[in-house]
């Protein structure tokens, strides 16, 4: 008698999550890169905290009325009874690192931060939605300026633009601060209750009124419109920072609407708000987000440090260069494919490779000893632009084949000069 075969079990990525492999995952990394040059290059140093934090971390600093917080985290309790968070968003992490590190007692404020990495939220997934998605980040934590509210959105721009994306649009408000948000929002309370609205909205309406202008629901929607407007209640301070921050974007060239309903998904957020959303993208538009978030120190336990950062998704601005017909600048993953005919052409070409590899050219080499056609499709296959091709008899010689793979054209090259010869066409080539 025979056992039948034990099927192996097939996995797959989990619902809402998708695996980054060869060749998209090239386009992804080069936008991680393009995102966080910018910030790189304005003083921000790199930040990286664990994928997972307190619950209460999250609950206070994002808030507990928010979506992110009730419906999206996924929480989990340790076997030493710790209740824990995967990371929804990277300020409230970043800022906790900064203040537990005690940056900003160094007397070098705003400590600038940037970061990138895994978010999770569970959310209902469709294009552009993910459990698992990628953020850059970027915070300046313990200053209250303008110029730095304007200097992060310029850096954001200029890491779209970079990328040669163009169909966005920056949105742009203010929800002002301690002194005249209180009176708006009892305004809008007073308007809000009188409205036609589900349970759920109304619970809303005393815990966070303003989140509910921010309600993208159409039955919602319909009833705001003469919901009243937090940039006709702000305080002179608020408006003064806040004409400043335009101003200093139209001097940047950054071009920007006003959109006095941009609240976000997030309860931290005062003064500066911002959203940059793709028309290209459907439902899921917004590509990044952020603003200036003056309260949350004091609401995690810390002093009280005006911070201002934004968060920008990799996932869907790769979706937007797409829609865009753009391509990112992506480096070639092999530039030179050896190819040994031969256990003697094995060791000298690997030697070659190694030594092209230290001297910073992109080389891969024809392992599993093939046939010279199967090791040739895969140097085509590679992307590379040369193969190097030698066998006993070229050896002999003291030469290595120089084949270009786009013309065709071969060379014989001396060995002891391969190296250089091929640093100097990559040179004249590239
Ligand atoms: P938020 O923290 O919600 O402001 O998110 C900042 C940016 O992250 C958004 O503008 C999106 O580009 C991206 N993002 C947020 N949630 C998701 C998600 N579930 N899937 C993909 N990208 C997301």
């Amino acid at each position: 008698m025979t056992t039948p075969p034990v099927s192996a079990p097939s996995f797959r990525a989990p619902k809402g999550t998708y695996d980054l492999l060869p060749p998209q995952s090239a386009e992804h990394l080069a936008v991680r890169e393009a995102l966080a040059a910018p910030v790189r290059r304005a003083g921000y140093g790199y930040a990286e905290t664990p994928g997972f934090e307190q619950v209460e971390l999250f609950a206070r600093g994002v808030g507990e009325s928010t979506d992110i917080v009730t419906k999206e985290m996924y929480t989990l309790t340790t076997k030493g009874g710790d209740r824990l968070a995967l990371r929804p968003e990277g300020t409230a992490s970043v800022l906790r690192a900064a203040l537990e590190a005690g940056l900003h007692k160094a007397g070098n404020l705003p400590v600038k931060l940037w970061y990138s990495g895994s978010y999770y939220r569970y959310e209902r997934p469709q294009k552009g939605r993910y459990r698992h998605f990628a953020q850059v980040g970027a915070e300046a934590i313990g200053a209250e300026d303008p110029a730095l509210d304007a200097e992060l959105i310029i850096l954001a721009v200029d890491g779209y633009r970079s990328l040669g994306l163009t169909g966005f649009r920056l949105l742009l408000n203010s929800l002002g601060d301690r002194e005249c948000r209180p009176a708006y929002r009892a305004v809008l309370q007073d308007f809000l209750r009188g409205l036609d609205l589900d349970d759920e909205t109304r619970k809303r309406i005393e815990i966070n009124p303003l989140r509910v202008l921010d309600d993208k629901r159409d039955q919602v929607r319909a009833r705001l419109g003469g919901a009243p407007l937090m940039r006709d209640h702000l305080c002179e301070a608020c408006r003064d920072y806040h004409d400043e921050v335009r101003e200093l974007l139209g001097a940047a060239g950054v071009p920007f609407e006003d959109d006095p309903r941009l609240v976000r998904g997030l309860d931290y957020y005062t003064r500066t708000t911002f959203e940059f959303v793709h028309d290209g993208l459907g439902a899921q538009s917004a590509i990044g987000g952020g603003g200036r978030y003056d309260g949350l120190s004091e609401m995690i336990g810390g002093p009280a440090l005006p911070s201002v950062g934004w968060a920008l998704g990799v996932d869907r601005t790769v979706l937007a260069l797409r829609a865009e017909g753009v391509a990112p600048k992506v480096p070639p993953a092999t530039e030179v494919y050896a190819v040994p005919l031969g256990g003697q052409a094995r060791r000298t070409l690997f030697s070659l490779v190694t030594e092209l590899r230290r001297a910073g050219v992109a080389a891969d080499f024809a392992y599993g000893g093939r046939g010279l056609k199967n090791a040739m499709k895969s140097a085509n296959r590679s992307g590379a632009r040369f193969a190097l091709v030698a066998g006993e008899r070229d050896l002999a010689e003291g030469v290595v084949q120089l084949k270009d793979l786009h013309s065709g054209e071969q060379t014989a090259v001396p060995l002891s000069a391969a190296g250089e010869e091929v640093r100097a066409r990559f040179g004249s080539s590239s």
